[in-house]
């Protein structure tokens, strides 16, 4: 890891103190538990597999440095450990019966619930990442799924957070790729910044984006390095992911790593695509559902910048702009699953805004638009090129590879809009007037996706 890059990071970051990356340096967990909070007791909370992967080893070091000890928190190995609030109930009962600092050992979902758990019981944290999955172990939050609903809990990140990469290079491999995608998913999320900032809905933090974008080249640079388990991409990849969370902990809020793309994720998230019934296999991972997110929205980056904005017909844009109402009932008819039609609603009117509000935004994106443009060119990256990396890395790239058709698919685009007020892409496509024909354009035979669906018929053809 960069040290000085990490250090930097952490003065910025509000709840991670410290932050030790590299291989072999589950043997130093003592010092860094000692660093963050003394000589409190330690116990190790992990589920069958991440105990036998790393949690043992965890305990018998700090067992060997004199650390006083409670006995470890093991959950079943199977089924996958689910989010589910009520391994949090039961954690928090076990916690409750002594004093001691839990220390996660395990990826995504295991750490969210230690997150939460250890929250409620008022203590901080450390965590032992066993993969480099998500960019979620310095995030503050955590996704839990509460009264039949996915939602995000507040807590804070970490105290502490440790990554072996001899651990981490022998995670599954589709996790390591899942990881991939969520860091690469920044190219986008950026971007959609970038366009929020221009538009002056929401101005762009200077540290914040630093953390999360000035180096994502360098990160992201060896996807199939990460594929032959290659050290130093491993190392890149998870000193993105760490870096990622710090800079959401430095803005408070997921702006830093999160646009669009995220949305298309939350989207089939929050529909149960790739769980429950007539599933097979693990859950299909935040990871794999951004990276898909993050080529979709690349793709209509592609037709977005083809168009001059700076030469918009404002008035006739204006005229055809939907009215509250109107918004209300579109949104209401794209969505079957009645919370989540609720919420979408809340979301898409709390950024709705009216005609003269649009004229006004719209004569402001003419202005900005050739400076928009080119910093947007430079921020992003070809759709294809993106879809490249992605396969480098093991991760799927076509709907039809995460079980999504693609007709599904094609409507993801308008009713991903829809479930949050963050302004993106999705928002600049609608004001400007441009977004169904641009959809069209990426769906027509010679178009992106257009493109990407035949290809597969004539594979299964043949
Ligand atoms: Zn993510």
């Amino acid at each position: 890891m960069n040290d000085e890059r990490i250090e930097a990071a952490l003065r910025e970051a509000t709840d991670t103190e410290n932050v030790t990356i590299g291989p072999g340096v589950l043997a130093s967990v003592d010092d860094l538990f000692g660093e963050s909070f003394g000589d409190r007791p330690a116990v190790v909370v992990a589920d069958e597999n991440t105990f036998a992967i790393a949690g043992e080893e965890v305990r018998r070091h700090l067992e060997e440095a004199g650390r006083e000890l409670v006995e470890p928190y093991v959950f079943p190995g199977e089924p996958t450990l689910y989010a589910g609030y009520a391994n949090i109930e039961k954690l928090v009962e076990a916690l409750q019966k002594h004093e001691a600092i839990p220390v996660a050992v395990g990826s995504g979902t295991l750490n969210d619930i230690v997150k939460r758990a250890s929250h409620e019981c008022g203590r901080p944290y450390l965590c032992v990442g066993t993969a480099a999955s998500m960019d979620g172990y310095t995030a503050f939050g955590a996704s839990i799924e509460k009264d039949g609903l996915k939602q995000t809990l507040t807590c804070p990140a970490p105290r502490a957070v440790l990554a072996d990469l001899d651990v981490l290079v022998n995670a599954p491999p589709d996790m390591t790729a899942a990881g991939y995608a969520d860091l690469l998913g920044k190219v986008t999320s950026g971007a959609d910044w970038l366009v929020a900032d221009a538009l002056g809905v929401e101005e762009i933090d200077p540290s914040g984006w630093s953390l999360v974008q000035d180096h994502l080249r360098e990160w992201t640079g060896e996807p199939a390095g990460l594929h032959d388990g290659d050290q130093q991409a491993t190392d890149h990849l998870i000193e993105g992911l760490i870096m990622s969370g710090l800079g959401m902990q430095s803005y408070q809020s997921s702006r830093t790593a999160s646009g669009a793309e995220h949305q298309f994720s939350h989207l089939w998230e929050m529909e149960g695509l790739g769980h429950g019934e007539g599933h097979e296999g693990p859950p299909l991972s935040h990871g794999f559902k951004v990276g898909l997110g993050t080529v979709a929205i690349a793709a209509l980056y592609e037709r977005v910048l083809q168009r001059d904005l700076g030469n918009l017909d404002i008035d006739a844009v204006c005229n055809a702009w939907p009215g509250r109402d109107e918004v209300e009932r579109s949104v209401r008819a794209v969505h079957t699953l009645p919370d989540l039609e609720e919420g979408a609603v809340e979301q898409s009117l709390a950024k709705y805004i009216t005609a003269e509000e649009l004229a006004e935004r719209l004569g402001l994106l003419r202005e900005v638009w050739p400076d928009l443009r080119a910093r947007l060119a430079d921020q992003l990256m070809p759709a294809g090129q993106i879809s490249e990396m992605l396969r480098a890395a093991g991760c799927p790239t076509k709907p039809t590879e995460i079980g999504l058709g693609w007709e599904e698919f094609e409507a993801t685009y308008s009713r991903a809009r829809t479930i949050r007020k963050r302004y993106t892409v999705l928002d600049l496509a609608a004001e400007a007037g441009i977004f169904d024909e641009c959809i069209e354009e990426l769906f027509a035979p010679d178009g992106f996706w257009g493109r990407e669906a035949a290809s597969q018929t004539r594979t299964v053809e043949r």
